[in-house]
């Protein structure tokens, strides 16, 4: 089987290429519109929670092929908190979460008076109005192009009146084979059908990294069920003649550090549990108090060296969680290996796995937050290594390899062109 697509032209090349060319109409340039009908997908994957040492704790023939061939940074530096949710809004919107809205995975929002969660069968995540900033997706749509979607967190919602041309609603439970193939056969649809943008979703190593540990050997074996995974794509590609014709953006959003019941910051030791309601729990705590917020925040400040304590406003600038109304008045954030949580809650038998294992959402200046960027396809240099870069870039960077005019975003391509050809 053989899929064509044209490479897209730089644009500075375009204006001479379409003089030269004026009957030949190139398609590659975009128009008056910014829109482009550009035929070189972007594939975008995200492996949840692969840390970024994780290419070296195993055998990866696949992964090294993709490395060896395409362009990797050093690592991927989450945004706080470093979970899965804010992370992965940032990278397809460029915003931080308090410019995107979403600034945890579970939040309360006093204007709709409504939470919002994750999880297989939230009706949150579904509901467009969460959304502050606008995805890759509704810029690749609003310019003309399809956007598909195999999973992503909030491409199943319509957001500012746009959804992809395909998403499926999260569901777990489909296969990594099968999820592999849905995008195969996207890529085999009529050049008028087929996608510009393509997203691909896998929580595999997000869930062995919770469970079994960074260092276990459960998650070697997820490593390498990932490895085979992307293997399935390449062939995949090539038996299309279109492996080295496709972009890849092969990300994580977050890495993972171990924790453990000897190292938990009991709050009912320093306030009483009924004086606040608990929004978010552990490793980053949204306080909401019911009594006076200075009496509280007295009472939690400064009681554990391995918990930090702000009132609203007061995070650490680098942080960008300061200014959302969905933000509550006190945030307790644990420190790397740390769990907050209370005796009660802790004692009882189905929790004890909460503090075993491997968690996530601490400051993403610990070296165990940060994922992984790999980049692959004719708008990436092949064979470069190079440094750390902030996942707000990444909005940037793909709306220039799909010729497409950002929204207003908190990123810059100057971060990320180190990685492109162009
Ligand atoms: P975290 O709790 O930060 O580790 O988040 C990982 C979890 O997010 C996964 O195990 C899934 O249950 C959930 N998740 C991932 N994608 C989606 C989605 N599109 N919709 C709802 N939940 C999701
Ligand atoms: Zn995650
Ligand atoms: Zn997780």
């Amino acid at each position: 089987m053989k899929t064509e697509f044209n490479v897209p032209i730089p644009v500075k090349r375009c204006f001479v290429l379409s003089i030269i060319s004026f009957f030949l109409v190139l398609t590659a340039c975009p128009s008056e519109n910014g829109s482009t009908n550009t035929k070189t997908p972007l594939i975008l994957i995200s492996m949840d929670g692969f840390r970024w040492d994780y290419f070296n704790k195993t055998g990866t023939p696949n992964f090294d092929e993709l490395i060896q061939s395409g362009s990797k940074a050093k690592a991927l530096i989450p945004v706080f908190p470093s979970k899965t949710f804010p992370n992965h809004i940032s990278i397809v919107t460029g915003r931080y979460p308090e410019n995107h809205g979403i600034i945890a995975n579970r939040m309360y929002d006093p204007v709709f008076d409504e939470f919002y969660y994750i999880g297989e069968g939230s009706a949150p995540v579904r509901d467009g109005k969460w959304y502050d900033s606008e995805p890759i997706w509704v810029t690749a749509e609003n310019h003309g192009q399809k956007a598909m979607s195999m999973f992503w967190p909030a491409s199943e919602a319509e957001i500012m009146g746009v959804r992809p041309s395909e998403s499926l609603v999260y569901d777990g439970s489909i296969s990594h084979n099968d999820r592999i193939q849905q995008i195969l056969s996207w890529l085999d649809f009529p050049a008028e059908k087929r996608p510009g943008f393509i997203s691909l979703y896998f929580s595999h190593t997000d869930s062995y990294g919770h469970q079994y540990g960074p260092d276990s050997d459960e998650i070697k074996e997820a490593i390498q069920e990932m490895d085979r995974t992307i293997g399935l794509l390449m062939a995949g590609l090539k038996s299309r003649d279109i492996f080295n014709k496709v972009n890849i953006m092969l990300v994580s959003d977050h890495g993972m550090a171990s924790i453990h019941p000897d190292s938990i910051i009991y709050l009912d030791d320093y306030i009483k549990m009924d004086d606040v309601y608990m929004v978010d729990w552990t490793p980053i705590s949204s306080i909401s108090p019911l009594k006076n917020v200075d009496e509280i925040y007295s009472k939690l400040k400064n009681i554990h060296p391995n918990m930090s304590v702000y009132k609203k406003g007061d995070a650490p600038e680098r942080y960008h969680y300061r200014n959302h109304r969905r933000i509550q008045p006190i945030t307790a954030v644990a420190h790397e290996h740390w769990s907050i949580s209370t005796h009660e809650y802790s004692a009882t038998d189905d929790h004890a796995e909460d503090f075993n294992g491997a968690t996530h959402g601490y400051d993403p200046a610990y070296p165990s937050m940060r994922g992984i960027f790999v980049g692959h396809g004719p708008a990436f240099k092949s064979g470069f290594s190079g440094p750390g870069i902030t996942n707000i870039h990444l909005y940037e960077m793909m709306c220039s390899i799909l010729g497409l005019s950002p929204a207003e975003n908190d990123g810059s391509l100057d971060s990320s062109r180190v990685f492109l050809v162009n």
